[in-house]
């Protein structure tokens, strides 16, 4: 059977002589495996459509789980992310987290345009600590883990302060936080920004200002509630963790379970320009 569609290409493997497969992230199918024949040959027709990143219109013929590339055209090559050093960890850490959260033929229409809003704020230089957490954050709630924010996980209560627990699967009140000690003590910019990226349709993300000491209890949360609920061993990690020196919060060998960071009030974010 012929089947045309958008997708992305979050995945490209070598495969035998001169191949590669590629795993496609479509709005319909959800992720696709395409083998692309020649791909790797110099004077190949299809050679760029195979390469990580790239957002084209791919026609394959599939009877089996793996398709066969008919055609492709390039809407969007991306190019500008396989190129540097940051922009391939960070657009590699994106693709690789989506190929593994999502299952095949799963429908993907919103992870879809997700991921390419996320590429696109990359390629814009946008800040990638907050275009990778608001993105992380999307991919945890197509996963089904959204954390509760708003209220207490235990016992329903609205009023701060919390703590966020990803265990317990959110924030704990004053008299819950006993149910994980190991619950992290966040500042307030880093609640409305985890407030805020819930919502978020990466599409409408604009330039937001946030303090490093933010980003680095962001990234904290954002890890402890993947590695919680996800359980995902991302190859591309290793790197990306050098790149934004993960652990540093943690205060080198000593892995101190609630990091606390005062700081003042910070700026109501919203999902346009602003400071965090
Ligand atoms: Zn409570």
């Amino acid at each position: 059977m012929l089947y045309r569609v958008e997708g992305i290409v979050i995945r490209s493997v070598d495969y035998g002589e001169g191949n590669k497969i590629i795993t496609l992230l479509t709005p319909s199918f959800g992720k696709q495996g395409i083998v692309v024949r020649g791909a790797k040959k110099l004077k190949s027709r299809f050679g760029a459509t195979a390469q990580l990143f790239t957002y084209g219109d791919y026609s394959y013929y599939k009877n089996s789980s793996l398709g066969t590339l008919n055609s492709a055209e390039i809407l969007e090559s991306f190019r500008e992310l396989r190129e540097g050093l940051e922009g391939p960890a960070y657009a590699a850490y994106a693709a690789e987290l989506t190929d593994r959260a999502i299952n095949d033929d799963e429908a993907a229409a919103y992870l879809f345009h997700q991921l390419k809003a996320c590429q696109t704020a990359l390629v814009e230089g946008k800040d990638p600590q907050i275009v990778l957490r608001a993105y992380e954050m999307k991919v945890v709630n197509a996963a089904g883990y959204t954390p509760m924010l708003d209220e207490c996980v235990s016992c329903g209560r609205e009023e701060g302060p919390f703590r966020f627990s990803p265990l317990a699967g959110g924030a704990l009140c004053g008299s819950c936080r006993y149910r994980d000690s190991a619950a992290l003590e966040l500042e307030d910019g880093v609640w409305k920004l985890l407030r805020l990226f819930v919502p978020l349709d990466l599409r409408r993300l604009g330039n937001i200002t946030v303090r490093e000491s933010s980003k680095r209890q962001l990234q904290l949360v954002m890890r402890r509630w993947m590695d919680a609920h996800l359980a995902l061993n991302l190859k591309s990690r290793q790197f990306l963790d050098q790149l934004e020196k993960y652990g540093e919060l943690l205060g080198g060998p000593t892995d101190r379970p609630r990091p606390t960071i005062h700081a003042q009030e910070p700026a109501e974010p919203d999902a346009g320009d602003g400071t965090v």
